[in-house]
């Protein structure tokens, strides 16, 4: 059913930002429910797909919709950039007076969209869904994602919410201090967290993915927390410093132990086991503490080097003269 709606930019009232990464099989009943949903509400909206470098049909079954309904925008990437550069490219080309970001694979349900919008209308600024429960996740996966909301919330000084994907609703005001936000290690939780203003959340049952596999596997998970961790804390870097006047002072009175030891008993035989602790000990600890500078010091390269976060090949839907092109990146127009 083509719907020729000739939008008013300015008039968006919420755009729905969706990364998409080889999400074929999900896409058709993805649209078809959220239509659905922006339909019954009476919005004025739009769907900003971000391909993120898929290697399977979803671009062009992304074109096709984008052909049915004018609504549906895309943004193709040049390569595949990971979820969080291609929620921010999304975000970048939205224009609705609220954003919503939502995953693909229709584990936030489109439905609840409703109820964020209503918590917009009275008045709040982040309207965040955060799950009650996670249906069709392993036990292991619900234990590290619960370990890691713990540890990041004792680190971080942003008190980041618990169990809260990316599904939430964004105010204006909110998504335009993120978009200002530079940095290229995009840990958006910690990010849509740390901006402020009013916000709360809503509860919802997590479904478990729609079709397809998820593209998280645990070292993709491991290397988020880093991120996530290294954004938001400084908290394994300053722990060193504890760390080396502790031992300082242990090694001062064994130092001492060893000395009155020496006096009264005089030399006795050396203490070979006891060096080999020492010295693996010590050596064990500087490596860690070397690592961690170097993950923070890595950040700081990657945010020195100032490259682009993102590469547009194709945009289906948007105007020529759109803010993407003022910033100088390299696009295909069509559409
Ligand atoms: N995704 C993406 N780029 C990637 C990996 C994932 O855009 O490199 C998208 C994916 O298509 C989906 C969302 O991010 O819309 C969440 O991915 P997934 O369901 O695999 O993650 P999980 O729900 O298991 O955390
Ligand atoms: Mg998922």
């Amino acid at each position: 059913m083509p719907i020729l709606n000739s939008q008013n930019l300015k008039n968006i009232e919420v755009s729905i930002v969706v990364p998409v990464h080889n999400e074929e099989v999900n896409i058709d009943y993805l649209f078809e429910r959220l239509e659905s949903v922006l339909h019954s509400l009476k919005l004025n909206y739009e769907i900003i797909c971000v391909d993120d470098g898929s290697k399977d049909n979803t671009l062009a079954c992304l074109i096709k919709h984008h052909y049915q309904n004018s609504a549906i925008k895309v943004v193709s990437l040049s390569r595949n950039f990971g979820k969080e550069i291609a929620l921010t490219a999304g975000i970048d080309y939205a224009n609705g007076a609220a954003v919503v970001p939502i995953d693909a694979d229709l584990q936030d349900p489109p439905e609840l969209i409703r109820e964020l919008v209503a918590k917009w209308r009275e008045g709040y600024d982040v309207v965040y869904a955060t799950r009650r429960s996670r249906q069709g996740e392993s036990w292991l996966k619900r234990f590290t994602a619960n370990s890691f909301y713990r540890v990041i919330c004792r680190m971080s000084r942003v008190p980041i919410p618990r169990n809260t994907g990316d599904f939430r609703l964004l105010d204006r005001r909110v998504v335009e201090v993120i978009k200002q936000m530079p940095e290229r290690t995009r840990f958006m939780k910690g990010l849509f967290a740390w901006v402020g203003f009013k916000q709360i959340s809503i509860f919802y049952d997590r479904a478990p993915r729609y079709k397809g596999k998820t593209k998280w596997n645990y070292w993709r998970l491991w290397n988020f927390a880093v991120d996530g961790i290294t954004s938001f804390s400084l908290v394994p870097l300053k722990i060193w410093s504890y760390m080396g006047v502790v031992l300082s002072l242990l090694a001062f009175f064994y130092a001492a132990f060893l000395i009155i030891r020496t006096l009264i008993l005089g030399i006795v035989v050396p203490g070979y086991a006891s060096l080999m602790v020492v010295t693996l000990f010590l050596g064990g600890i500087q490596l860690i503490t070397l690592g961690i500078i170097g993950e923070y010091l890595g950040r700081v390269y990657e945010e020195v080097k100032q490259r682009p976060l993102y590469l547009v090949r194709n945009r289906y839907g948007f105007n020529l003269n759109h803010q993407g092109i003022e910033k100088g990146e390299f696009v295909n127009q069509e559409a």
